[in-house]
């Protein structure tokens, strides 16, 4: 089993390769950052090239390590591509014999939410969980399913796209082709709507104040004056709350998880976002009041979890 291992996870806007010491997986042992082009194609190249650069820096430069990579798609389990609503050219794309002839050696290949999922279960919030569910809300909703102790992969690989159940009839337009999906409600994007339709109907004028105008209104805004302790800047954040508890509390009606793990940027408001989840939570998983319901808890491994866990499936933990 190799311990030394390259995991690289593919993001909307940045790809991050890291080199990993898979018996101490939250240590670097080198970085490198790129912007994510917007072609399959184009990702397979910028990949490799991290690859290389990683390899220069520690010496490596005959490619021994073995390397993983985690994509915002459907990965099939022989490495083929079946959809991806952010990445152009993916459906179809045989991203595993792609990244093979690119870097020269066999690549492991998965979904992105699956490798942070994997990570935060073996070094990060869910060590000791045999049943974790991992939500990270970010422009959208990414998710995955540790049930018994495995990763749920479903039967062809497609298991956890949480983020497209439909929690609003003829709702908010989805890229996925559908309408009224979750994460067109509690993720960052779905804050940023929120935000505004709540700013055009001259709910939100703490935010309209500081930064101009309806139509510039972004979700960050709601959460700096939230900060400062803007009632109507709180009223948006509790809504965006009570949008997460809602689709939280579906999850584990299906799936009774010991413990939900939230990550993705949004959960950088912390308490300010955290205290409404958990709050309208509480009140919405069926039986509240005669049971417990399981902790939420904030994810550790941040922005590197799907590249730790892309290293981990790379050293054949997954
Ligand atoms: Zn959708």
């Amino acid at each position: 089993v190799p311990t030394t291992t390259i995991g690289v996870d593919v993001g909307g806007t940045k790809i991050l390769v890291r080199v990993v010491d898979t018996t101490r997986p939250d240590q670097p042992l080198a970085e490198h950052r790129m912007e994510t082009p917007a072609r399959i194609a184009d990702v397979v190249g910028a990949i490799a090239a991290g690859v290389s650069e990683v390899e220069r820096r520690l010496g490596d430069p005959d490619g021994s390590m073995a390397v993983g990579v985690g994509l915002p798609a459907l990965v099939r389990p022989d490495g083929v591509l079946a959809f991806a609503t952010h990445l152009a050219d993916a459906a179809g794309f045989d991203a595993g014999a792609a990244l093979a002839s690119a870097i020269g050696r066999p690549v492991a290949v998965d979904n992105d939410a699956n490798c942070a999922a994997l990570a935060e279960s073996v070094v990060g919030a869910g060590v000791g969980a045999s049943d974790m569910v991992l939500v990270t809300l970010g422009t959208g909703i990414g998710g995955a399913i540790i049930a018994g102790g495995h990763l749920l992969r479903g039967a062809h690989g497609f298991a956890g796209e949480i983020g497209h159940v439909e929690v609003v009839h003829d709702g908010r337009p989805c890229p996925c082709g559908r309408a009224g999906c979750w994460e067109r409600y509690a993720s960052g994007n779905g804050l940023g709507i929120t935000a505004r339709e709540a700013a055009s109907a001259g709910l939100l004028p703490s935010v309209v104040a500081r930064v101009g105008s309806v139509a510039s209104v972004r979700g960050e805004d709601v959460v700096a004056l939230a900060a400062e302790g803007a009632p109507d800047a709180l009223a948006v954040l509790d809504e965006l709350g009570r949008w997460v508890a809602v689709g939280l509390a579906d999850l584990v009606n299906v799936l009774d998880p010991a413990i939900v793990v939230l990550g993705g940027g949004v959960v950088d408001a912390g308490d300010l976002l955290l205290e409404p989840v958990r709050a309208h939570f509480a009140r919405m998983a069926i039986g509240a009041g005669h049971r417990a319901p399981p902790p939420i808890h904030v994810a550790h491994l941040g922005s590197s979890a799907g590249a730790i866990g892309a290293a981990l499936m790379a050293a054949g933990r997954g």
